[in-house]
C-alpha cells in the first residue's frame, strides 16, 4: 500500500512586488520518503520553505498537511498540525543555553514529555546544552536549529541547507541522521547543494529554476537532463 501524502503543495505562487519567485510549483511528500529540493540560487527554494511553513502567504495554490488544508496559517499553527522547518541562517535565541533553547520548542511543540538532552544527542551536540548559544560555530548552529525543529515533533521536516558548512567528517552524521527521522516514518524536503549528500540522503529529487519545476525524479536521471545540466552549468 502506498500511504497518503504528508503534504501536498498544488499550483503553489509566491511574487514579490510582482516578480514571481514561485510560479506554480506541485510538490508531494509521502511518509517515510526525503525529497531533494534542487536548484541554482535565487531558484524559490527556500521560499517554497517559507511558504509551506506559513512564514509567507502564497499568492495563490494550496497547502495540504496530513489532510489538513493549511494554506496560508501561521507557522504557529502549523508546527501543532506537524509541520517545522531548519533556517538557511539559524538565528537561535542567542542569550539563552543551547538547551534553554530546545525547552523553548519543546514548549511550543507536540509533544513536551520528548527529553531534550536525547534530541541534543541525536544532533550531535550531547553535553553541550549548557553553552551559550551564541557561542556556537556555524556548524553547531545548524544542528541547535535542527534539534529546536525536532523538539516539536514534526511528521514534515523542511530542511533548509543543512549541510551547507559543515566540515567534511559531520556530513555523514547529518546524512545518517536525516535517514533515521524518515525511517521512523516522517516526511522530509532537504533542501542541499552538495551532490554527495543529496545522493546519500534523497529518495528522489525536484529541481526548481526561475521558480517553476523543470525536473522531478531520480537524481541519477536529473544529472542526465539537458535542461538541469544547463540550469546549474549556467548558475
Ligand atoms: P533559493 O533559496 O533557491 O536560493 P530564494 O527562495 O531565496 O532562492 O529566492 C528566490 C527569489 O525570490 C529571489 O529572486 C529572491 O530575491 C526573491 N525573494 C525571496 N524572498 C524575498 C523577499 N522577502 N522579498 C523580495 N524578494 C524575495
Ligand atoms: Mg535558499
Amino acid at each position: 500500500m502506498v500511504a497518503s501524502p504528508a503534504l501536498q503543495v498544488s499550483g503553489l505562487t509566491r511574487s514579490f512586488g510582482g516578480l514571481p519567485a514561485l510560479a506554480g510549483v506541485d510538490l508531494e511528500l509521502r511518509p517515510g520518503e526525503v525529497v531533494g529540493l534542487l536548484g541554482p540560487n535565487g531558484s524559490g527554494k527556500t521560499t517554497l520553505i517559507n511558504v509551506v511553513s506559513g512564514v509567507y502567504r502564497p499568492t495563490s495554490g494550496k497547502v495540504e498537511l496530513l489532510g489538513h488544508d493549511a494554506t496560508g496559517r501561521a507557522p504557529e499553527r502549523l508546527v501543532r498540525l506537524g509541520l517545522n522547518r531548519t533556517f538557511q541562517t539559524p538565528r537561535p535565541f542567542r542569550p539563552l543555553s543551547v538547551l534553554e533553547n530546545v525547552q523553548v520548542a519543546l514548549r511550543h511543540g507536540r509533544d513536551a514529555r520528548q527529553s531534550p538532552e536525547e534530541i541534543l544527542d541525536l544532533c550531535g551536540l550531547g553535553g553541550q546544552g549548557g553553552l551559550p548559544a551564541e557561542s556556537l560555530n556555524s556548524s553547531q548552529q545548524k544542528r541547535l536549529d535542527l534539534a529546536r525543529a525536532l523538539a516539536t515533533a514534526p511528521e514534515v521536516l523542511l530542511v533548509d541547507e543543512l549541510a551547507a558548512g559543515m566540515r567534511h567528517d559531520e556530513l555523514d552524521g547529518a546524512a545518517e541522521l536525516l535517514r533515521k527521522l524518515a525511517a521512523a516514518g516522517r516526511a522530509l524536503l532537504v533542501v542541499e547543494h552538495l551532490m554527495g549528500f543529496v545522493r546519500q540522503v534523497t529518495d528522489r529529487v525536484v529541481v526548481l529554476n526561475a521558480g517553476t519545476t523543470i525536473f522531478a525524479g531520480s537524481l541519477e536521471e536529473a544529472s542526465e537532463d539537458p535542461h538541469v545540466v544547463e540550469v546549474f552549468l549556467g548558475a
